[in-house]
């Protein structure tokens, strides 16, 4: 297993890690928690860069948003009081789904997402929450939403550079809310096989202000789903409403065939997962379905 590294760094700034991976060509690759870098052991790498050591593990209020750095791990996020407090926790809940405690001390959230698994659990919350990403590269930084971060499985909007951070608004608090966040795995500490986040807002009399779906492991990358938000947003909340939105997530998603379950299996557990999420964030908001 890397046998073919010949050189392992550990920069102390985002320039410096930047510049090591420009030099390093397309031989280079960025590891943090190395949870996924490791077990993938490609035999091409030549040059490790280890970003842990930059600073990048913090998780701050800056104006309305949480700032949370990429290296920032999956244990940190599930022990954060202000995750847990934000969006009921789908953050923190998704965090601590990921994998085994052991893993969980190591794994990042940066790393969570930028290794662009269809099947990343952080990824359906914040896309939820309509977070944000800030990459930072030689001619310097950009934002981007994190709907348009992910491409294809495997693959993202990083170039040669770092994610430095992510930036997840506040939701207002108050009012009629509830968010859920769901994994069905073959085990416990199984990776997706298909993962929900949802978010529901009612008015005073149950309708549907604002609705909030992502889904993970049931398409070539996470995604969010318009179409069934688009069901529930500006209806009364009923039992029929929820249904055809389940309906339409169950359209919406494209699944794979792979060792974890058939594509057809997958479709069913998205309508059915979905509408556990949504019940859940219903009955938070005082509507039992
Ligand atoms: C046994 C096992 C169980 C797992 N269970 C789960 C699970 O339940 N749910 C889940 O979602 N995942 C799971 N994973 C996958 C993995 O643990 C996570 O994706 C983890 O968050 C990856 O983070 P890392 O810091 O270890 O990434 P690394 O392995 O260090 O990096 C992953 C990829 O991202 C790149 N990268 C990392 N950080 C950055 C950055 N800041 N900027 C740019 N590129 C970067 C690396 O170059 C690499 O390509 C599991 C993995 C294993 C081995």
């Amino acid at each position: 297993m890397f046998d073919q590294v010949e050189a392992f760094y550990r920069p102390r700034t985002i320039r410096q890690a930047v510049r090591l991976l420009h030099e390093g060509g397309k031989r280079a690759r960025i590891v943090a928690g190395g949870t996924d870098v490791i077990v993938e052991a490609d035999p091409s790498i030549r040059t490790l860069v280890d970003i842990t050591q930059l600073g990048l593990s913090y998780i701050r209020k800056v104006g309305n948003s949480w700032t949370i750095g990429a290296t920032t791990t999956m244990a940190e996020l599930e022990d954060s009081a202000a995750i847990r407090g934000l969006a009921g926790g789908i953050l923190a809940k998704a965090a601590a789904a990921c994998g085994s405690v052991q893993m969980r001390n190591m794994a990042t959230l940066g790393g969570n997402l930028a290794n662009g698994s269809p099947a990343a659990d952080t990824a359906p919350p914040l896309l939820a929450l309509e977070a944000s990403v800030v990459l930072e590269g030689a001619r310097g930084r950009r934002t981007l939403p994190l709907a348009e971060f992910f491409s294809a499985p495997g693959r993202t909007a990083l170039g040669k550079e770092l994610l430095v951070e992510i930036v997840a608004p506040t939701p207002a608090r108050g009012g009629r809310r509830g968010w859920a966040f769901l994994k069905f795995g073959r085990t416990e500490s199984d990776i997706s096989v298909v993962s929900v986040a949802a978010g529901l807002q009612l008015d005073a009399r149950g309708a549907c202000k604002a609705a909030r779906i992502a889904m993970g492991a049931v398409a070539p990358t996470p995604l969010g789903m318009p179409g069934a938000e688009a069901i529930l947003t500006g209806a009364q909340l009923t039992a029929e409403r929820m249904a055809q939105a389940c309906e339409r997530v169950a359209r919406d998603v494209s699944p794979i065939d792979d060792v974890r379950a058939p594509a057809e299996y997958r479709r069913e557990v998205a309508r059915v997962l979905a509408g556990r999420a949504l019940r859940e964030c219903a009955q938070q908001a005082g509507v039992t379905l």
